[in-house]
């Protein structure tokens, strides 16, 4: 049975900017892929009505998962009506427990809006919440045990809510796949419209390029790249199970970091020397 990746992005494009290179790496390296996001784009206009830019957004977006070979998932909420609550959280512990997913690609704690912090939150918990057999939510299939990696994208604007720079941890050489990822946008027309009215012409497909480029610069070591950082293990999977870099080989890698290799050193010897 083929491994499986999620990427619960927010609104649809949000995967297109930071996610689908990555997402179509995977699917080279054998996984099956599942797109969905979580807000159905509903704001996303300054012509359409709701019923018509929230159709016009869904199609868009199954176009776009259809070009990369993966299957899609019906949004869950209204755009800036993302909240950490237990209606949304319970749909999304439902998709978790039947995609049964080894890796979950989603927005960071550090990004730009409410919606995507949020989006964020919600697919922790809800991978998180796979296994327990008690959540009130989420009974139409079997919870799962199965060990999950959870990754977070690099930020919208580069930086988190208060400017700070957010610096990847892990990077995924996305460079055959620029454009696929550009094609994908491409198939968000409406967004195309809307952007290029308000930042000029083909503004959004040069924003995913100097996307690409900037973590392919700062990687040191691809032309184009997406960055992550690894969720906390506790509750997912063991300490060492970080299957987006064990599983993409020389596609990607992950910066050395002394600091908290001699800190889990440390922790993991005191454990042997008490549960020995
Ligand atoms: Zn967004």
């Amino acid at each position: 049975m083929s491994k499986v990746a999620i990427a619960v992005s927010c609104h649809p494009d949000d995967d297109e900017f930071m996610m689908a290179g990555t997402l179509l790496r995977l699917k080279e390296a054998g996984y099956e892929i599942h797109y969905l996001n979580v807000a159905n784009g509903s704001l996303g206009t300054a012509e359409h009505t709701y019923e018509d830019i929230v159709r016009i957004r869904r199609e868009e977006s199954i176009a776009a998962a259809k070009m990369a070979g993966a299957i899609y998932h019906e949004s869950l909420c209204d755009d800036l009506e993302v909240f950490y609550n237990y209606e949304t959280l319970g749909k999304l512990v439902e998709i978790m427990r039947e995609v049964n997913p080894d890796i979950v690609l989603t927005h960071g704690p550090y990004d730009y809006m409410e919606d995507h912090v949020n989006t964020g939150r919600l697919a922790v918990s809800a991978a998180f919440c796979r296994g327990m057999r008690n959540y009130k939510c989420g009974q139409k299939f079997p919870p799962t045990l199965k060990e999950v990696a959870v990754y977070h994208s690099m930020p919208h604007s580069l930086t988190d809510s208060l400017r700070k720079p957010v610096v990847p941890e892990i990077y995924v050489d996305i460079t055959p796949f620029m454009e696929t990822k550009k094609a994908m946008l491409a198939c968000h027309q409406s967004q195309k419209v809307w952007l290029d009215q308000s930042q000029g012409n083909d503004a959004y497909i040069k924003e995913l390029v100097f996307r690409g480029k900037f973590y392919g610069q700062m990687s040191k070591k691809f032309d184009f790249a997406e960055g992550w950082i690894r969720h906390s293990d506790v509750g997912f999977g063991a300490e060492n199970f970080n299957p987006l870099v064990d599983d993409l080989k020389d596609n990607a890698f992950m910066v050395a970091n002394p600091e908290r290799e001699a800190w889990s050193k440390l922790a993991q010897d005191i454990k042997d020397s008490i549960f020995e």
